[in-house]
């Protein structure tokens, strides 16, 4: 029996809220998402009230998941911030004792101040790039794989909203099963626990989240899903440099950020954007990997500099972040990834399997140097 719309607001008028009506009367609620039994919304709060109502999102979340027919629900309590107004509190709970702030001493209203460690995770960074294109999700997955190979837990957290391309990447496209205490069960795939907004619900939905709601999806794959012991999470983050992407720099507790770039100048400039963004948000960048930089021939392994060559190793000089590495465009990258098959995977002993390992070790290495600051 396919859910509507209709059933959802049904159960939702059961639960009272802070205003003394129902939550579908209290005018909070936005649109109401329902595809394929996938039910997603958001509950909208002033910032200074999201405590309160974070009682209301979870029993909206209980509710709408006892629906026969509703496989999945992600309710998001979104809590805005009026000019002037207080700090906006963590708006999720689910039991998760708040770790220690990741930066000591930080001011409460710092962006720092917002980010709570992830019990159990050691380190948490980003592949980011300054524009959509560049191969930054095939680079997020090759990468994770390659820590991996060397011997870390890692996990991948596909936060790219506007266009989660970890199902088709890795060949899997399955909804999330919850434990016992309604925490999400990542998927696994090449021995690595995995999140994907689109495990969860359609791409178009995904397309449509405004700035709040992309971030409280964030914060429920962050801290409501069961990761376990890693290593590294390895978050392969929306492409830009926007507001949604530095919202999500300053409240993620990342540890360092990697910035994909193509050897073209427009690229780099908005690689360039990458690194002053995090930057600004106190996390550092590990380094800038050049994805696509040369054409590799698949039949005589001649190689062309069809871009220009060159163009990020300079960048990353000039900036005085380091430079980890060159990747080929190569068809055999293309094909494997779209394949669902990483090329980690599909050739582990080849050449591009080598170039991606040797970018991971760099990268494992700087992870030991960068101090801690949780
Ligand atoms: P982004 O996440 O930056 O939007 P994707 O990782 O989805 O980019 O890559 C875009 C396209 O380019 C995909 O079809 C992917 O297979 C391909 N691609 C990425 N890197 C390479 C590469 N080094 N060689 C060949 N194709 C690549």
């Amino acid at each position: 029996m396919a859910v509507d719309q209709k059933q959802v607001v049904a159960a939702l008028g059961a639960i009272a809220t802070p205003r003394g009506v129902a939550l579908p009367q209290a005018g909070v609620l936005s649109d109401i998402a329902v595809t394929d039994g996938k039910v997603f919304f958001s509950i909208n709060v002033d910032a200074a009230e999201a405590r309160a109502w974070e009682d209301v999102r979870a029993k909206a979340d209980a509710a709408v998941r006892a629906i026969p027919g509703v496989v999945t629900a992600l309710v998001a309590l979104t809590a805005e911030k009026r000019p002037g107004s207080a700090p906006a509190p963590h708006t999720h709970s689910h039991g998760v004792k708040p770790a220690a702030t990741r930066q000591q001493g930080a001011p409460a209203d710092s962006p720092m101040g917002k980010q709570q460690a992830i019990p159990g995770i050691a380190n948490i960074i980003a592949v980011a790039s300054g524009k959509g294109g560049v191969g930054k999700s095939t680079t997020a997955l090759n990468l994770a794989l390659a820590l991996r190979d060397l011997g870390l837990r890692v996990g991948l957290l596909d936060a790219d909203i506007y266009g989660p391309s970890v199902p088709r990447l890795i060949g899997v496209n399955e909804k999330p099963a919850l434990n016992a205490d309604k925490k999400m069960i990542p998927i696994r795939q090449f021995g690595m626990p995995m999140m994907s907004i689109g495990f969860l619900v359609a791409e178009e939905t995904a397309m449509v989240w405004r700035g709040p709601m992309v971030m409280s999806a964030i914060r429920q794959m962050l801290w409501d899903v069961v990761w376990g012991e890693l290593d590294v999470l390895v978050v392969d983050m929306p492409p830009g440099t926007g507001d949604a992407q530095l919202t999500l720099a300053q409240q993620v507790p990342l540890r360092g950020a990697v910035i994909v770039s193509t050897p073209q100048d427009l690229a780099l400039i908005d690689a360039r954007r990458g690194i002053s963004m995090f930057a600004k948000v106190d996390v550092p960048t590990l380094g800038i990997i050049e994805n696509m930089s040369y054409f590799e021939c698949p039949e005589c392994g001649t190689r062309s500099d069809i871009f220009g060559h060159g163009g990020a190793r300079h960048e990353a000089e000039r900036l005085g972040v380091p430079f980890l590495g060159e990747i080929p465009l190569h068809i055999s990258i293309r094909t494997a990834s779209d394949a669902g098959m990483p090329v980690l995977e599909s050739d582990p002993k080849g050449t591009h399997a080598a170039i991606y390992r040797a970018i991971g070790a760099q990268i494992k290495d700087r992870l030991a140097r960068v101090p801690a600051k949780v």
